[in-house]
């Protein structure tokens, strides 16, 4: 059953209209699935509220499609988790601090820790409160961003202090380049996370981790216990280089606020960066960089009307974008009418590349201004 529904209560005139499919996304979720083949359980990341399309309806309709496991960046993300998902295992990327343990602790988050000082503050906790806590360990195999050395592994697996008060749920570690499958450093970091966990192997890991979006799509040795994907649960390209095997969750469209027709060759927008001939149609939209439309997109994005491509013309503005509408029928292009900015035939991708970036940046930037609709997913919200 499919149904749409706007955000209840929601005054009309929004500039944009932002359609997230979550049967797409549940379908997404299936195709990873069977990409893993059933020694591995695919989980969901979920930071960022769901990278912008809403955490609430995202989270309940993977939940519906098996998923169990949801990973966050923030304490803050995992309580707001925690309350619409009882049941689900939540892991937090970030970790623990002083700050965080006793909301980490009430709320059954499971926190990712990736140095030594993270392990010392969760056991001391763990042994204040009489009880062992879970616990996720990160392990640095090649990115330099967060994780255990081999060495502080070492040092944690004859310290048997800290890991008692600990229940390790298992090790991950996060792949650099998993979306270019020929780069050299893949192999390098299977290689030193195998050692990694051959050398946490005396504290009986349960899963590991390694891959997220891009990662599963690269050899089965990738795969592991537990994949992470996000990117590609929403639709983007987990291996830019070839044709994209998910289906499309996005839609953005914009409202034509004014069409103009011009009498006198001239220029569009601030700064005057694009000419327009006599007789051109400049179409206005009520979307700017205030949006999450960046403006790096001046002169550069492709709109869409009716399935034809209309070009963004002269500079985003922060509520505003113009057209070029000429190659549309001037009937197809009047006040209220919708423009495709993120389409079956423009996805998410293809907006980013004129950009200038990555689907994750445009995703995660998207407005808080456009109405919203879910499709599907049996939550409506
Ligand atoms: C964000 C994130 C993921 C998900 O990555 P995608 O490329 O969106 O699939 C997985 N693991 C870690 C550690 C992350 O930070």
């Amino acid at each position: 059953m499919s149904r749409s529904s706007a955000v209840p209560g929601r005054v009309r005139g929004a500039g944009g209209f932002l359609t997230i499919d979550l049967d797409a996304v549940a379908a997404n979720y299936r195709t990873l699935g069977t990409r893993l083949g059933p020694a591995c359980e695919c989980g969901a990341v979920v930071k960022a509220d769901a990278y912008g399309l809403g955490l609430a309806p995202v989270a309940r309709t993977l939940w519906d499609a098996g998923c169990r496991r949801f990973f966050v960046a923030l304490t803050e993300e995992g309580i707001a988790l925690r309350f619409l998902l009882p049941e689900a295992r939540i892991y937090v990327f970030d970790g623990v601090d002083q700050d965080t343990t006793a909301d980490t602790a009430a709320h059954r988050l499971i926190p990712v820790l990736s140095h030594p000082g993270q392990i010392e503050t969760w056991a001391t906790y763990a042994r204040t409160q009489r009880t062992r806590l879970p616990a996720l360990l990160q392990m640095e195999t090649g990115m330099n961003r967060l994780g255990l050395s081999t060495g502080e592994a070492e040092t944690l697996v004859s310290d048997a202090a800290d890991i008692g008060a600990l229940e390790l749920d298992g090790a991950m570690s996060h792949l650099a380049c998993a979306d270019e499958p020929e780069h050299p450093q893949n192999a390098q970091q299977l290689d030193n996370f195998r050692n990694a966990l051959a050398i946490l192997s005396p504290l009986g890991l349960a899963a590991a981790s390694l891959a997220n979006s891009s990662g599963i799509f690269l050899d089965p040795a990738f795969h592991f216990d537990l994949a992470r994907p996000g990117a590609a649960l929403w639709g983007i390209n987990p291996q830019p280089a070839g044709p994209n095997p998910m289906g499309q969750v996005v839609k953005l469209q914009g409202k034509i606020l004014q069409t103009r027709t011009i009498d006198t060759p001239s220029a569009v927008g601030y700064g005057a960066t694009h000419r327009v001939r006599r007789g051109a149609r400049i179409a206005t939209i009520g979307i700017g960089y205030a949006d999450g439309f960046f403006r790096s997109l001046s002169n550069s994005a492709s709109a869409f009307i009716g399935g034809i491509r209309v070009p963004v013309v002269g500079r985003v503005s922060m509520d505003l974008i113009t057209i070029d509408v000429s190659a549309v029928p001037a009937e197809a292009a009047q006040a209220g009418d919708l423009v495709d900015l993120i389409s079956p035939e423009h996805p998410v991708d293809d907006l980013a590349r004129e950009a200038g970036t990555i689907g994750y940046e445009v995703l995660t930037a998207l407005g808080r201004r456009f109405e919203r609709r879910y499709l599907g997913g049996g939550t409506g919200s």
